[in-house]
C-alpha cells in the first residue's frame, strides 16, 4: 500500500489509517498528520500478553505495573535510538519525516499513557512522521519505517525474552518498595523519610540526573532520627525519619539545605533505579509553598495570615491580578490547606521574609494595627496542633523559629546533624514573648463560575495546549506554572491542560466548589485512567496530583469564584 502511494500528494497518506496485523503484534494507525510539518501521526502497537511473555509477578500490583511501564517506555525509546542508527536515511525527508518518538519518563516513575500493560496485552503509543519530500509521499521510506524499523523496535523492546531482565526487575521492585515505604510513614508518625546512602544533589539546575557518585556525599541520617523499615524487595532499610510536627533544616549557606528539601518535595513521586532518591519518600499530600509575586489570585481566603489591608481590602476573599510576595504565599497556603495538604514545605530561598518572620524590634516599631501580616511563625504551631498540618522549613537566617520547632536538623557540609536540644536551650535563654494571634479558621470554600473558565472564549473551538512543563495555553489565556514546583514532567502539564477542560465540561456548574470539582476529576482518572481526559487517545500524558490540577485552575487569570 505504501509503495503504491509513493510520489503522490501527502493527503493520500490519510488512507493508511487503520489496523494492521504484523507477526507478533498489531499496528494501529490512529491518526495521520495533514502534512510533513504538522504534529506527527499517532500510532500504537499492541503485543498480546501471552506472546510478550511477561510473568504475572511483573505487574502483580499497581506499583509494580507502573514500574514495568516506565521500564518499557525507556526500552522503546532506546530501541528507537538504535533503529535511528541503522536507518539514518529515513530522516532525510522534509519536516518530521522519519521521526519515531515515544514519551519516555524522566527521573520520576509516573503512570503514563505511552505504555499500557494489561492482562491481555502490552501496548505502546508513539508518534511517527510519515516520510515525504516537500509534500510528496516517500512511499518506499514509509514502508521501510513501518515495515522494517518499527518491527525491530517492537521486537527489541516489548518482548520479555529480549529485555534487559535484570533492569526490568529493578524498575518493578524499586517502584513497589517506594510505595511500600510511603505507606509506612503514617504508622510511624513520620511525614518523610530519606534513606541512608541516598544521593540527593543533581548534576545541575537543568540536569535532574544524580551528581556522579565521586562528587556526591551520600546521605547519612543523624542517629537520633534514624528509623528502619523492612521493604518487600530491598529488605531492611534505614535512614532519617522526619516526624510529623515542625521541623527546621538549618545550617550555613551552600551546605545542602535546599537540596534536601527538594528531594523531600519530590518524594511524593517514585524515582527510577539509579536516581539516588529511590528511597526518599514523602506523604502524598505534601505541598511546596513559596512566594510567587505577580500571581493571579481569585477570591482566596488569606485572612489567617493577612488582615486589615490598606483601603479596607477584603482578605476573606482576596483578589489580585498582581499579588505581592506575602499575599501570594498566603494564597498558596490557603489553597493547599483547602485541598487537604498535610505537610507544607517551605524554603527561605523562595519565601517572602515578611511573611515568615517579624522580629522583636520590628514588632516594636511597626505595631500590630499597622502590620496586616500575621507571620507564618505565629501560625505554624496551631496548624500542626489544631489542624494536623506539619511543616518542614529550610531556614538559615532566623533563630526565632527555634521557639516553635519540634526538631532542628543542621546541615553541615552535606551531613545532617540533629541539634534540637541546643536550639531549645538557646531559645530558652532568650525567651521572647510573641503576641498571640486569633485562632486559625479553615479557609472558606470557593465555587468557580463556569463562564470565567471558558476555554472557547474568543474562538469557536476549544483550544488548550501545554507548552513545556510550565505553561498552559487555555483558550486565549496563558497559565504560568513556573512556580508550581511539584510539576516535574511536561507530560503532567499536558494532562493537567486536558483535565481543566474535562473539569469545565463535566463538573463546573456554578454550584460545586473547586475542591469538589478537583475531586471528581481525580476520581475519573483513578477509575478510568488518563484516557478519560481526552476525546481521542493521546500518547504523552502522565499522572498528576490534585494539588497541581488546582494550582493550574487557580492561576487562570479569568477565573472568578463565589464564596
Ligand atoms: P543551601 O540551600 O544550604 O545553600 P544547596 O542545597 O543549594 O545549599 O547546595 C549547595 C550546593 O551543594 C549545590 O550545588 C548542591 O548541588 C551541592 N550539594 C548539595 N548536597 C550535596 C551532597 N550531598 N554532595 C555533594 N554536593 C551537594
Ligand atoms: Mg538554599
Amino acid at each position: 500500500e505504501l509503495h503504491r502511494l509513493d510520489g503522490r500528494g501527502y493527503k493520500a497518506y490519510k488512507g493508511v489509517a487503520g489496523r494492521y496485523a504484523f507477526s507478533g503484534f498489531t499496528l494501529f494507525i490512529d491518526h495521520v498528520q495533514g502534512d510533513p510539518f504538522a504534529s506527527p501521526s499517532r500510532l500504537r502497537v499492541r503485543v498480546p500478553r501471552e506472546q510478550a511473555g511477561y510473568p504475572a509477578e511483573a505487574d502483580a500490583n499497581a506499583s509494580r505495573r507502573v514500574g514495568l511501564e516506565n521500564f518499557l517506555a525507556l526500552a522503546f525509546a532506546r530501541a528507537i535510538r538504535a533503529a535511528g542508527g541503522r536507518y539514518p536515511e529515513l530522516r532525510r525527508g522534509s519536516g518530521k519525516s522519519g521521526l519515531l518518538a515515544i514519551d519516555a519518563p524522566g527521573q520520576e516513575m509516573l503512570q503514563r499513557t505511552a505504555i499500557a500493560v494489561t492482562d491481555a496485552f502490552v501496548e505502546a503509543r508513539f508518534v511517527a512522521g510519515l516520510p515525504a519530500r516537500g509534500r510528496t509521499i516517500l512511499g518506499r521510506a514509509a514502508a521501510e519505517m513501518l515495515g522494517e524499523a518499527l518491527p525491530e523496535v517492537v521486537e527489541e523492546s516489548l518482548f520479555y525474552s529480549h529485555n534487559d531482565q535484570a533492569l526490568l526487575w529493578r524498575f518493578v521492585e524499586t517502584a513497589e518498595d517506594a510505595d511500600a515505604l510511603r505507606a509506612k510513614l503514617d504508622e510511624q508518625g513520620l511525614v518523610a523519610f530519606v534513606a541512608d546512602g541516598s544521593i540527593l544533589p543533581r548534576r545541575s539546575g537543568v540536569d535532574p540526573r544524580p551528581l556522579p557518585a565521586s562528587e556526591a556525599v551520600p546521605f547519612q541520617s543523624p542517629p537520633s532520627l534514624r528509623q528502619s523499615f523492612a521493604l518487600p524487595n530491598a529488605g531492611a532499610v534505614s535512614g532519617m525519619g522526619i516526624p510529623a510536627g515542625v521541623t527546621l533544616i538549618v545550617g550555613g549557606g551552600f551546605h545542602g539545605k535546599s537540596t534536601l528539601l527538594n528531594a523531600v518535595e519530590r518524594g511524593v513521586y517514585n524515582h527510577r533505579p539509579g536516581d539516588g532518591r529511590e528511597k526518599v519518600v514523602t506523604v502524598e499530600s505534601a505541598v511546596k509553598i513559596r512566594a510567587e509575586d505577580g500571581r493571579y489570585v481569585a477570591g482566596v481566603d488569606i485572612s489567617a495570615f493577612i488582615a486589615n489591608l490598606p483601603f479596607g481590602r477584603d482578605t476573606l476573599s482576596f483578589d489580585s491580578a498582581n499579588a505581592s510576595g506575602s499575599t501570594s504565599q498566603a494564597a498558596n497556603i490557603s489553597e493547599a490547606l483547602s485541598l487537604g495538604a498535610r505537610l507544607l514545605l517551605i524554603d527561605e530561598d523562595t519565601a517572602a521574609t515578611n511573611f515568615m518572620i517579624r522580629d522583636r524590634r520590628m514588632q516594636a516599631l511597626i505595631t500590630r494595627e499597622k502590620e496586616p501580616i500575621t507571620p507564618f511563625i505565629d501560625r505554624v504551631r496551631s496548624l500542626c496542633e489544631e489542624h494536623g498540618v506539619s511543616t518542614i522549613l529550610v531556614i538559615g537566617g532566623s533563630g526565632d523559629y527555634f521557639d516553635v520547632a519540634d526538631h532542628v536538623v543542621a546541615m553541615e557540609a552535606y551531613h545532617p546533624v540533629e541539634r534540637t536540644e541546643e536550639a531549645r536551650a538557646i531559645a530558652a535563654a532568650d525567651a521572647q514573648a510573641r503576641e498571640a494571634p486569633d485562632p486559625l479558621q479553615p479557609p472558606a470554600s470557593r465555587v468557580p463560575l463556569p463562564g470565567s473558565v471558558d476555554p472557547s472564549r474568543g474562538r469557536r473551538r476549544i483550544r488548550v495546549q501545554a507548552r513545556g512543563p510550565d505553561t498552559i495555553l487555555f483558550g486565549e489565556e496563558t497559565i504560568d506554572l513556573s512556580a508550581v514546583e511539584q510539576i516535574v514532567d511536561p507530560s503532567q502539564t499536558r494532562a493537567i491542560a486536558h483535565a481543566l477542560v474535562h473539569a469545565w465540561e463535566n463538573y463546573m456548574d456554578g454550584e460545586r466548589t473547586l475542591v469538589e470539582i478537583v475531586d471528581r476529576v481525580m476520581a475519573d482518572v483513578e477509575n478510568r485512567g488518563l484516557d478519560v481526559l481526552t476525546p481521542y487517545l493521546v500518547a504523552d500524558l502522565a499522572a498528576f496530583r490534585r494539588f497541581e490540577l488546582a494550582a493550574a485552575l487557580n492561576r487562570l487569570r479569568t477565573l472568578e469564584v463565589r464564596r
